[in-house]
């Protein structure tokens, strides 16, 4: 089973991945947390990446559409997973789909996370204090907010097109999140 957590920065796609992917027994690809550890290990890939993250902006499709090759190419991946943070535009959707369609899959869920801005620029500058997250300061969290509708939120209309995507209120208490997602899986 494919599931795609899709949402805003800081709609808590994160947290509800590792609860999904936990209980599932699936892997999490976090495309994320691979760049956020490639740019620690000044890793080619991260000494390229890291002035986008920065700045708040994608990392071009030149470099993540390599990554995402990869990752999905890992056997415990093989049978299902947890996608939290890609597809973020249409070419990484059109190379996520071409991946699964070639081994008779496609993605089974895509659980869009509901949350007003206020609240996910609240939740993101509570962030900023505790991880020190570069990019949680506010002209990038601008920024990632103006890419994500520009460039990630007309995916919605693609998944929809196919009958696949959830709409989950993600305000509220974590375990109640969780709870919907489940009910909404049926698993
Ligand atoms: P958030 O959704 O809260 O902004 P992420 O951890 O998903 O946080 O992403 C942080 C940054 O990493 C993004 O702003 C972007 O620069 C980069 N990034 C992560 N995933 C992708 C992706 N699939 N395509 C391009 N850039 C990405």
């Amino acid at each position: 089973m494919f599931i795609l957590l899709l949402g805003a920065p800081g709609s808590g796609k994160g947290t509800q991945g590792r609860i999904l992917a936990e209980r599932l027994g699936l892997p999490k690809i976090t495309t994320g947390d691979i760049l956020r550890a490639a740019v620690k290990a000044a890793t080619p890939l991260g000494r390229e990446a890291q002035q986008y993250m920065d700045g708040g902006k994608l990392v071009p499709d030149t470099l993540i559409l390599r990554l995402i090759d990869q990752e999905l190419a890992k056997p415990e991946a093989a049978h299902g997973a947890v996608l939290d943070g890609f597809p973020r535009t249409a070419a990484q959707a059109e190379l996520v789909d071409g991946t699964l369609a070639r081994r008779g899959a496609s993605l089974d869920h895509v659980v869009l996370l509901d949350v007003p801005e206020e609240e996910l620029i609240r939740r993101m500058t509570g962030r900023a204090g505790q991880e020190g997250r570069s990019d949680d300061v506010p002209a990038a969290m601008k920024t990632r907010l103006q890419v994500y509708q520009r460039d990630t939120a007309p995916l919605v209309a693609h998944y929809a097109e196919r009958g696949v995507v959830h709409r989950v209120p993600g305000t509220g208490v974590v375990d109640e999140i969780a709870a919907e997602i489940k009910r909404i899986i049926g698993r």
